[in-house]
């Protein structure tokens, strides 16, 4: 099944960008997933093509209107969700990335300004989400953002190499850290347990790194998931992806 994604922007001409490049580029070639723009502006309906307005209640900037946001998402909308971008939203998740991918597609409204007249989020049934508490100057990037998120889930896109299973968030935590040869570098070694051959050892390390890592930079990822309780990953499961090193 083929993962559909429109895009709905005042700017098409900044896709696909960074997703016609490596993993999501080949798998947009190879048609895995198939990607659609849309300019709000053809939708606007007076003679000056306006998507915006000035903001009801006075204030900065200039506010996308709802009828023209509303013509452009109903031109596309089918079965797939509608993921509105904006600072106002739920914070985006691994959890809801793995949905997201596991389904048809998605479509994703860009907002620009100061973004969307509210009442399109009453009006029709869109999911606004944020990529993170920080403003960006539009919603194209994040738009790209969550396409890459979803893409390289796509069966086939990733390869063998990894499961994603054990990457960071997967667990409620941040992945453990990776180290690769040289084995020596400016005086600094790979620690020891990696080079030891014990696959058992080597995962209860990885875990206990994780499980300090995580409470150190990401507090909020342990009280958000109850606590440091999470089980080591499960017995000694090794990757596949490379030698031992030695
Ligand atoms: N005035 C708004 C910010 C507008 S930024 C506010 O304070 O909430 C312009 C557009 O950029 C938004 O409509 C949105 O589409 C996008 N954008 C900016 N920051 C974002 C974020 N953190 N997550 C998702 N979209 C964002």
């Amino acid at each position: 099944m083929t993962f559909r994604a429109t895009v709905l922007t005042l700017y098409p001409d900044m896709f696909p960008g960074p997703l016609g490049a490596s993993l999501a580029g080949r798998a947009l070639s190879e048609r895995t997933w198939t990607l659609d723009t849309w300019n709000i502006r053809d939708f606007a309906t007076d003679k000056h093509r306006s998507v915006d307005d000035t903001p009801a209640g006075g204030g900065a900037g200039m506010v996308l209107r709802p009828d023209v946001l509303a013509s452009a998402v109903d031109s596309v909308a089918d079965n797939r969700p509608i993921l509105a971008l904006t600072p106002r939203g739920a914070p985006l998740t691994q959890a809801r990335v793995r949905e997201l991918a596991a389904g048809e597609g998605v479509i994703l409204l860009c907002g620009r300004f100061e973004g969307f007249d509210e009442r399109i989020f009453e009006a029709r049934d869109i999911e606004p989400v944020s990529i993170g508490d920080y403003i960006l100057s539009g919603g194209e990037l994040g738009a790209m953002l969550i396409l890459d998120a979803c893409v390289r889930l796509l069966p086939g896109v990733m390869g063998a190499a990894s499961s994603g299973e054990e990457e960071s968030f997967e667990q409620g935590l941040l992945e453990y850290p990776h180290y690769t040869r040289p084995v020596t570098w400016e005086g600094r070694t790979i620690p020891e347990v990696l080079r030891s051959g014990d696959h058992a050892k080597i995962a209860a390390w990885r875990h206990e790194q994780a499980v300090n890592d995580t409470r150190l930079r990401r507090p909020d990822l342990i009280e958000r998931h109850g606590g440091a309780s999470q089980a080591p990953p499960s017995g000694a499961r090794r990757r596949d992806t490379k030698a031992d090193l030695k």
